[in-house]
């Protein structure tokens, strides 16, 4: 394995939303840099998007799923559409994306962009497709794991990854239970919180898998800047500071753990 290869498990970079200029230029700089980009949907449009511009861009591979911020205004079935086409387009070697995740998906009462029962019920819906098609998940869930735990559990099976995760040791026990990674980004290079920066220090290198969501959460010393997946790197070399071992050990193990989640 290339020694410099690291996977950015989630990342915005398809989404000519985030970034309506300087996408290739942010692709380019980010393979130069040896990164792997899972593209993580956040609505039909930014999915459909994900694939499209995974058939085009190598080294990435598009994740498929509603953001419980666009679950009023998304339903669940042009998602298991995505998934069917990806799948006819494998079996007909038509040009083809290999979808290997459903995401982003879950449970956001922080910001409440989506009433709560219809943020349940997508992810229940996504959940269900995650079963049917045997595919990882990327869970997004924001003060609301009293919630996300019982209806995960009705999907006994599902495995995947907590992005973004920044909340309690009980909830990472949780998680721990289940078989879910934690996805760790730019958050652990800036965070000022006590309890937040002692869980990114001891969470074991096998637990976890790295990520940046560019275009959010751009990891010191570069904030400010728009983030890029390039940036993953420094993500690695700051758990490699914090663990008292290298970046490449960090790079190694946290790439065979999203190997091995998302099947790549
Ligand atoms: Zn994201």
């Amino acid at each position: 394995m290339n020694a410099r290869l690291v996977v950015d498990t989630h990342c915005h970079i398809h989404d000519s939303e985030f970034y309506p200029e300087n996408r290739e230029e942010a692709y380019s700089q980010s393979r130069t840099a040896g990164v792997v980009m899972f593209c993580v949907g956040t609505s039909v449009q930014s999915s459909r998007e994900a694939v499209e511009f995974c058939q085009t861009h190598e080294g990435c591979y598009p994740i498929v799923g509603i953001h419980p911020h666009d679950a009023k205004d998304n339903a669940a079935a042009n998602i298991r559409l995505l998934v069917e086409e990806g799948l006819q387009s494998l079996q007909s070697k038509a040009p083809n994306a290999n979808i290997i995740g459903i995401g982003e998906i879950g449970l956001d009462y922080f910001y409440d962009h989506s009433p709560r029962e219809v943020q349940i019920e997508r992810l229940r819906e996504q959940l269900q497709i995650a079963s049917d098609y045997n595919l990882p998940v990327s869970f997004h869930v924001r003060e609301a794991f009293d919630d996300f735990w019982p209806i995960l559990d009705d999907f006994p099976g599902i495995r995947g990854v907590l992005h973004s995760f920044t909340d309690t040791e009980q909830n990472y026990q949780e998680a721990k239970k289940r078989g879910l990674a934690i996805g760790v980004n730019g958050i652990s290079t800036f965070t000022k919180d006590a309890k937040q920066q002692q869980f990114f220090t001891e969470v074991p290198l096998e637990d976890i898998v790295l990520e940046t969501d560019a275009p959010f959460l751009t990891p010191k010393p570069f904030r400010g800047k728009m983030n890029i997946p390039a940036y993953v790197g420094r993500v690695a070399e700051h758990q490699a500071m914090l663990k008292n071992v290298s970046p490449t050990d960090v790079m190694r193990t946290t790439t065979a753990n999203a190997k091995s989640i998302f099947g790549i």
